[in-house]
């Protein structure tokens, strides 16, 4: 009994002592509601920033994807230059916020307006509620992009009906043959991208450390490159060929998957296959109307930022020989450009 009574004591003696360290000034009341309210308006203003860095990576990635289409060989798709979303899209304590950010209402909406794609010049404009795709009435999202795919195969003008400011609007959009690699923004500050054979990623720390259009069409050609010349399954085939050659007999005799061989392949070629990517993605980047000349200062900046990687290379060519062989493909391209001749990336023994 008497060890319980202890307890109340020292936890008041306790309490009293950590009070003391309570932070000792008297600050100013704030009003009920007004947290709420401000955390309202700072979330809308993160949904404008990721918009418009979408907006940015969207329109340079269209100007790649549209001015290489003949280099995508059988990859190519027909687009429109448009995204639709609808609030069910998003967490129901979000919708508020993002229909007064970005217009984004019940029913679909078109949130994504390619600039300098088709659907803007046809006149779809953001915020343009979706009514109808080729005569079909369309009800949510699911079925809007059910009709949109059907009509996109064929090539041919698009019919559509949207609703602006509660008056209908009749339009037709001519799609446009892009190559079929789609790109996605992803919240992430790592300063990277990434290309997975099918679609590009970019994380928003990258679209903050690009200083300039032309370094990003840079880095979206570098990841288009990955997959036109098809690296990640080269790199999927060299894992495999590892591990048959390597950790399934080596599991076969010890009864243990040392998982060496896998990885060995998986790297195998992997500095190669970047430098390849670089000098491939350069020639996107002029083809697709940038400015070539100081896009390797990305490989400097790159260098400060992470100063292990200056000469160390290792699934990654280090940032000065990157740079370097950069400066290189830039001249080759300038040198062709000069001439009249043909952007195109040179095949090794020509
Ligand atoms: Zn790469």
């Amino acid at each position: 009994m008497r060890r319980t009574s202890i307890a109340p004591a020292l936890l008041a003696l306790l309490l009293t002592l950590l009070t003391a360290c309570a932070p000792q000034r008297n600050l100013p009341q704030v009003q009920g509601g007004l947290v709420e309210a401000e955390a309202k308006k700072q979330q809308e203003l993160a949904v404008r920033e990721y918009m418009a860095k979408l907006d940015r990576m969207d329109r340079v990635a269209w100007a790649i994807r549209s001015k290489n289409v003949d280099l995508c060989g059988e990859h190519t798709a027909y687009r429109l230059g448009l995204n639709l979303a609808e609030a069910e899209d998003y967490p129901k304590d979000q919708r508020e916020i993002i229909q007064n950010a970005l217009g984004i209402q019940a029913r679909p909406t078109v949130y994504i307006i390619t600039r300098g794609g088709p659907a803007e010049a046809a006149g779809v404009q953001r915020g343009d509620v979706l009514l109808s795709v080729a005569g079909q009435e369309v009800k949510n999202k699911k079925h809007a992009l059910e009709h949109l795919d059907k009509a996109l195969a064929s090539g041919s003008s698009i019919p559509m009906a949207v609703e602006r400011a509660g008056l209908r609007h009749e339009l037709s959009v001519p799609p446009a043959k892009v190559c079929a690699y789609d790109v996605f923004l992803k919240t992430d500050n790592m300063i990277n991208a990434f290309a997975d054979g099918s679609k590009i990623t970019v994380m928003t720390g990258m679209m903050k450390f690009v200083q300039t259009d032309d370094e990003l069409a840079a880095i979206l050609g570098h990841e288009m490159a990955h997959n036109t010349e098809g690296h990640i399954k080269a790199k999927t085939g060299n894992a495999l060929l590892g591990m048959l050659l390597f950790d399934l007999p080596i599991a076969i005799l010890t009864g243990v998957n040392p998982n060496t061989g896998g990885q060995i392949g998986q790297q195998l070629y992997s500095q190669e296959f970047e430098h390849e990517a670089d000098y491939v993605g350069l020639y996107f980047t002029a083809r697709a109307g940038y400015d070539i000349e100081n896009v390797a200062d990305l490989w400097r900046r790159m260098a400060v930022e992470n100063p292990g990687a200056i000469t160390m290379g290792s699934t990654h060519p280090s940032t000065s020989a990157r740079y370097v062989a950069l400066e290189a493909a830039r001249d080759e391209i300038k040198g062709k450009a000069k001439e009249g001749k043909e952007l195109k990336p040179e095949m090794k023994g020509k």
